[in-house]
């Protein structure tokens, strides 16, 4: 039996990294994925790998700053699937840019994608859920969302920041829905995203001396973290804060 038998889940950004390794368990775990994405050969290849492996996926293109994609979204989950359970609000970008050199198209573009995004999956994602009978929310926040960041990127650490109270505001207003709703706070994970900023090896060396277990995270690291969140097990879990980062917030 399956972790997630019988739910439909919708993944934002599950073309490569976290997403695609969320889509893959959840389909391993019973659930039927839609995945979206701005990536669309990446994610039709998600779509086939998860088929391929007897799995129940199906990928559309979805660009989470646009409320219109997100309807859509919506709308292909509940016609191709009869329902939506769980939303994984997972998209994401950095600008890695000093808080002198950001420029206002950054900051638009960030906020858009990171905090924008993550309001327009979640307001279109209630309704569905009320029609399923509830759901889960799992928005992809970051360690950057708890503490502030040395290394750059304020832009990215305000929109983190966001997620996180804009999950405890989803959390109350829907509890009697009963959808829940709970942020994930990654700290390095090894994907695109990372391999990016951590290309300069004394950069990689000094932000691994603050990870007290010694190493970078896998993406299977966070697919656990979120499969548990999606799940019936975490039921009486809402507006909460799931750090999954090696103990580095811990000091
Ligand atoms: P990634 O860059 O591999 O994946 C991000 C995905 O989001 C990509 O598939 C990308 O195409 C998609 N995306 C970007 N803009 C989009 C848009 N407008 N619409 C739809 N999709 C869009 O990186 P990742 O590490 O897998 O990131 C997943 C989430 O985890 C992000 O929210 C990121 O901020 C967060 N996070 C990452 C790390 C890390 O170290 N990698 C740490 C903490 C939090």
């Amino acid at each position: 039996m399956g972790r997630l038998d019988g739910k439909v889940a919708l993944i934002s950004g599950g073309a490569r990294g976290q997403g695609a390794a969320e889509a893959k368990l959840f389909a391993r775990e019973g659930a039927q994925v839609v995945l979206g994405d701005v990536l669309d050969e990446e994610g039709r290849q998600v779509e086939t790998e998860i088929r391929t492996a007897g799995g129940d996926a199906t990928y559309l293109h979805l660009d989470v700053t646009s409320e219109d994609d997100w309807r859509a979204a919506v709308a292909l989950a509940e016609h191709t699937y009869g329902r939506l359970n769980i939303l994984v609000n997972n998209a994401g970008i950095v600008i890695r840019k000093s808080i002198e050199e950001t420029t206002e198209d950054d900051l638009d573009r960030i906020v858009a994608v990171n905090l924008k995004g993550v309001f327009w999956g979640t307001k279109h994602a209630i309704p569905a859920m009320r029609r399923a009978g509830g759901g889960s929310i799992i928005n992809i926040s970051s360690t950057a969302g708890l503490v502030g960041s040395p290394y750059g990127s304020a832009s990215y650490t305000a929109t983190k920041g966001g997620v996180r109270l804009l999950t405890k505001s989803t959390a109350l207003q829907h509890a009697t829905d009963h959808i829940r709703c709970n942020s994930v706070h990654p700290g390095p994970v090894e994907t695109a995203m990372l391999q990016e900023a951590l290309a300069d090896p004394t950069t990689r060396e000094d932000r691994l001396r603050r990870v007290p277990l010694g190493r970078v995270g896998t993406v299977d690291d966070i697919a656990y973290g979120v499969l548990y969140l999606a799940s019936d097990e975490s039921s009486f879990v809402t507006g909460s804060e799931l750090v999954i980062d090696g103990g580095a917030t811990a000091q």
